[in-house]
């Protein structure tokens, strides 16, 4: 379903992604593991055309993403869940998961997406008049995951979505992008916390400074000792 090859990726002079190849299976949950300033957030940013590639080549379902523009993505089926949450902070929590759905005609399955939302995270209900910028980091969480579910993506690109969360939370949001995937999505999941993340994938990638390191299942990295010293705590 999502293919690069090959993608070399610059900031001015300097290379982030090097030579990145990965794949994304129709229904898979792949998770992209590394350490800060590994390349994690880039490689997101070039599948969803928010920074250009030198070299390479990304495709999602036969369609060439590097010369799509980034506002035509969530037609082509591809929500990005952003590192930092980026919800509309003065819009309140039910108007920013209208906008989620602004460009879907199908009114009755929009109501029932947001009836599933409210009903996967109960909070965001008691707090759906108040402005998405008075809410918690956890509760901005989850109004950006349920934001991006509201366009029916098929693909959805999860970037660190535990970060900076209380334990509990990060657990709810493992356990609803787990979710998210029995319903049959695509997922790609960045993460630093791999432990929680190899819990919930199907296959995971290291990345290392701007290469793709280790591939494997989640047995397989985390039965490897490199990934166990630097990813795991040992
Ligand atoms: P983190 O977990 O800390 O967000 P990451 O794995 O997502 O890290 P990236 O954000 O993709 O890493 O960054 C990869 C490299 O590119 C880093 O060395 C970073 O300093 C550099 N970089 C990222 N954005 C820019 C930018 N706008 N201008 C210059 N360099 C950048």
């Amino acid at each position: 379903m999502l293919e690069l090859n090959n993608v070399n990726l610059y900031y001015g002079r300097i290379q982030a992604l090097k030579n990145v190849s990965l794949s994304v299976r129709e229904g898979e949950l792949v998770a992209l593991l590394g350490a800060n300033g590994a390349g994690k957030t880039s490689t997101l940013r070039a599948i969803s055309c928010m920074h250009p590639i030198k070299e390479g080549s990304i495709h999602f379902s036969g369609t060439d993403l590097t010369k799509v523009p980034a506002h035509r993505l969530v037609d082509l089926g591809i929500a990005h869940c952003p590192e930092g949450r980026q919800v509309f902070g003065r819009l309140s929590v039910k108007e920013n998961l209208e906008l989620g759905a602004f460009r879907r005609k199908d009114k009755e399955e929009v109501k029932r997406d947001l009836e599933w939302i409210y009903s996967t995270f109960p909070r965001l209900v008691e707090r759906r008049s108040q402005s998405a910028g008075t809410l918690s980091g956890g509760e901005q969480q989850m109004l950006a995951i349920g934001r991006a579910l509201m366009s029916r993506p098929k693909l959805v690109l999860f970037d660190e979505p535990s970060l900076g969360l209380a334990p509990l939370i990060v657990e709810q949001i493992f356990d609803v992008i787990k979710k998210i995937k029995e319903q049959g999505r695509t997922v790609l999941l960045v993460e630093q916390n791999a432990f929680q993340a190899l819990g919930i994938a199907d296959r995971a990638y290291v990345l290392e400074t701007g290469t793709i390191k280790l591939e494997g299942t989640p047995e397989q990295l985390l039965s490897n000792e490199e990934v166990k010293r630097a990813y795991l705590g040992g």
